[in-house]
C-alpha cells in the first residue's frame, strides 16, 4: 500500500511537472524561486520535440528532494565567476545574481573559494577569518547570499584554510614584532606574546622553515614564505578555530570545505586525523548537521586513514585529474571495467574506516587543468562521458564552475581560473577580467549564450546528467556492484544498490563504437528509465537486449510490478 501511495504521489508529481513545463520549457528549475521569464515563453514550445532522445525521454524526471548530505555541488572561484559592479572582479552579489543559473543546472550546494580579506586574488592566505574581502562585498552581502541560497534549497560551504595564515595576519605580525624586539639570548614568554605559539618558530632552520627577517629565528612555511603554517596542535590555536567555526555556523553556513588537510601536520597522517576529529567534534557540538569535506590530495590508503577521524567527506583524488581513474578509462589507457572496480575498492576502503562516510567525487578543481584539455582531439563526447563518470559516482558530487561549458585552462594556476564564459563578448554583463597574468584563454567550446540553444551542447549534457543523478536517489546513495558479465574494455555495467531507494542498473558505453548487451539474465524486472546520449542515435531496450550507441549511458530501474 505504501508503495502504491508513493507511486500515486510520483504520478501526481509528474503531472504537475508536465504542467509546470508547459509554462516554462527551460530546464526544470529545482529551486523554490519563481521563474520570471515564464510568461514570455510561448506555450507551443512545450510540445516541441528534440532530435536528441534524452531531451524527450528524461523530460519528466524530477529531483528527489532529500535533505541530506548527498548533494550536487558547484565550486565557484569567486573572483572569476560573476562581476556585479563592473570592476572586473567577481563578487558575492554576482553569485547571487546567478542562483537561477545554478539551480537550473540542478546544483543544490555551492562551495565558494575563500571569501576572507587577503591580498591575493585566490585568497588562500587569510588576513581575517571572520570578515569578507571588500573586493567581494560586505558581510551583509554574504548574509543575503546565504538567505537567497537557503530559500532555494541550496546549501553553502565556506572554504576554511586552517593550515596557514597570511604573513600579514595580525597573529603573525604580533608574533614577528615580538621576536624582533626580543633579546637574542632570551626565550619568548607566553604571557608576553601568546601569538608566538600560534605558529612554529625555531632557532634552527628545519626543512620547510624560512628565516624571519630581522631576527635569528625561522618559521614553518611549507607552501610559501608568505603563508606561515599554524600550530594546530596547540590549544590556543584550537580555541581560535572553535570561535571561527562558531562565527560562521551561527551565520547559517552549512559546512566547510577544509583546505590542505594532509598538510596540517606535515607527513603525519595520524596527527592530521586527530585534528580532523577535533574539528568534526567541535563543529557538530555547535551544529549537529554541519557538513565537512576535506582536501586530501593523496592516495586511497591515506584517504582511508583520514576517514577514521569521522569526517563526513574527503575528495576522491584518485579518480580526478588528467591521470586519475576516469581519465585513464576514458583515454583507453584502462578498460571500462576498471572504473567500476575502482569505485568498489574505494567504497569498501572508506566505509571500513567510517561507515557513515559520504564520498566526494570530483573530476577537476581550481588546482587541476580543466578537463577539456585532457582530450585535445575530442569534439565533445569524451569530455561529456568523463564528466558523467564523475557525476554518477556515489556521494556528494562536485563540479568546478565552467566545466559545464568545457572551458579551457591548463599550465599555470591563473589559467585554471579563467573568467566564467557567460558570453563571447568580454564586455558582456557579469564578465570578469580574470587573474592578472592569465594566458588567453582560447576556448574550444562555445560560450553559455551559444550552448543554451544547442541540444547537443556540453551544458545541456551536464543538466541532463545531473537531472538523472538527482531523479534516482540510489545513484548518489547506493553501493556499487559490478555486473561482471556485461562489463569489459568498452562497457561499464553496475548496480547501485540502496535498501531505502531501490536498485539502479547503469550501463555505460565508453567507446566510439556501438555496443549491444543481453540483459535478460542480469536485469529481470528492470526497465529503461533514463538515457544519456551524445549524438542523435537512440538507445533501445527491447526483449532484454540493450543497444548503446557510441558514448552513451542507459539507466534502468526495477519496474513497479516487480517491486510489488
Ligand atoms: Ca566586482
Amino acid at each position: 500500500m505504501k508503495r502504491f501511495l508513493q507511486w500515486v504521489g510520483s504520478l501526481l508529481c509528474a503531472l504537475l511537472v508536465v504542467a509546470a513545463y508547459a509554462q516554462n520549457p527551460q530546464l526544470f528549475d529545482t529551486g523554490a524561486a519563481s521563474t520570471p521569464d515564464a510568461q514570455a515563453v510561448p506555450a507551443a514550445a512545450a510540445t516541441s520535440t528534440s532530435a536528441i532522445q534524452m531531451i524527450d525521454f528524461n523530460r519528466n524526471l524530477v529531483p528527489a528532494e532529500l535533505d541530506d548530505d548527498y548533494r550536487t555541488t558547484y565550486e565557484i572561484f569567486v573572483s572569476s565567476f560573476c562581476d556585479s559592479d563592473g570592476d572586473g572582479t567577481g563578487d558575492l552579489n554576482g553569485i547571487r545574481s546567478k542562483l537561477d543559473y545554478i539551480s537550473e543546472l540542478g546544483f543544490d550546494q555551492i562551495w565558494l573559494t575563500p571569501v576572507h580579506p587577503s591580498a591575493t586574488y585566490h585568497k588562500y592566505d587569510v588576513d581575517d577569518y571572520c570578515a569578507i574581502d571588500p573586493s567581494f562585498g560586505t558581510m551583509g552581502d554574504y548574509e543575503a547570499l546565504l538567505a537567497d541560497c537557503h530559500g532555494r534549497g541550496i546549501r553553502v560551504l565556506l572554504d576554511l584554510v586552517l593550515n596557514h595564515t597570511s604573513d600579514t595576519h595580525p597573529w603573525f605580525v604580533a608574533a614577528s614584532d615580538y621576536l624582533r624586539t626580543l633579546p637574542a639570548d632570551k626565550d619568548p614568554v607566553f604571557e608576553e606574546c601568546p601569538y608566538v605559539w600560534y605558529y612554529t618558530f625555531s632557532r634552527e632552520q628545519y626543512d620547510g622553515f624560512v628565516p624571519l627577517e630581522g631576527t635569528s629565528w625561522y618559521y614553518e612555511a611549507r607552501f610559501w614564505s608568505e603563508m606561515p603554517d599554524l600550530n594546530l596542535g596547540n590549544d590556543v590555536v584550537r580555541n581560535e578555530v572553535r570561535d571561527i567555526v562558531r562565527f560562521w555556523l551561527d551565520k547559517g553556513v552549512d559546512g566547510f570545505r577544509l583546505d590542505a588537510v594532509t598538510s596540517y601536520v606535515t607527513e603525519d597522517t595520524a596527527a592530521n586525523a586527530e585534528f580532523l576529529r577535533y574539528l568534526a567534534d567541535t563543529c557538530r557540538s555547535i551544529d549537529p548537521d554541519c557538513y565537512l569535506v576535506g582536501e586530501a590530495w593523496t592516495d586511497q590508503s591515506s584517504i582511508s586513514a583520514l576517514y577514521g577521524s569521522g569526517i563526513d567527506s574527503l575528495f576522491e583524488f584518485p579518480f580526478a585529474g588528467p591521470d586519475g581513474v576516469i581519465s585513464q578509462v576514458m583515454s583507453g589507457r584502462a578498460p571500462a571495467s576498471d572504473y567500476v572496480r575502482a569505485m568498489m575498492g574505494a567504497e569498501a576502503a572508506y566505509a571500513g574506516a567510517n561507515p557513515a562516510y559520504v564520498g566526494a567525487p570530483f573530476y577537476t578543481n581550481h588546482d587541476t587543468a580543466r578537463s577539456a584539455s585532457y582530450y585535445p582531439q575530442d569534439g565533445g563526447p569524451v569530455t561529456k562521458m568523463a564528466y558523467a563518470l564523475s557525476l554518477l559516482m556515489p556521494g556528494d558530487s562536485f563540479v568546478y564552475y565552467g566545466e559545464e561549458l568545457g572551458m579551457e585552462g591548463s599550465g599555470k594556476d591563473e589559467n585554471k581560473r579563467a573568467p566564467m564564459y557567460w558570453s563571447s563578448d568580454a564586455g558582456a554583463e557579469g564578465m570578469c577580467s580574470g587573474p592578472a597574468g592569465i594566458d588567453g584563454p582560447q576556448h574550444k567550446f562555445a560560450s553559455l549564450e551559444d550552448q543554451r540553444s544547442d541540444d547537443l551542447s556540453l551544458w545541456r549534457w551536464f543538466a541532463e546528467v545531473i537531472r538523472v543523478r538527482r531523479a534516482f536517489p540510489a545513484i548518489a546513495r547506493g553501493k556499487t556492484e559490478m555486473v561482471e558479465g556485461l562489463s569489459d574494455a568498452d562497457v561499464a555495467a553496475f548496480f547501485r544498490r540502496s535498501a531505502s531507494d531501490g536498485d539502479v542498473l547503469v550501463v555505460m558505453n565508453l567507446r566510439d563504437h556501438a555496443a549491444e548487451r543481453d540483459l535478460s539474465q542480469a536485469a529481470g524486472g528492470f526497465e529503461l528509465s533514463a538515457v544519456l546520449g551524445t549524438s542523435e542515435e537512440r538507445i533501445t531496450y527491447e526483449n532484454g537486449r540493450l543497444s548503446l550507441p557510441a558514448y552513451s549511458i542507459a539507466v534502468l530501474t526495477q519496474n513497479q510490478s516487480f517491486i510489488d
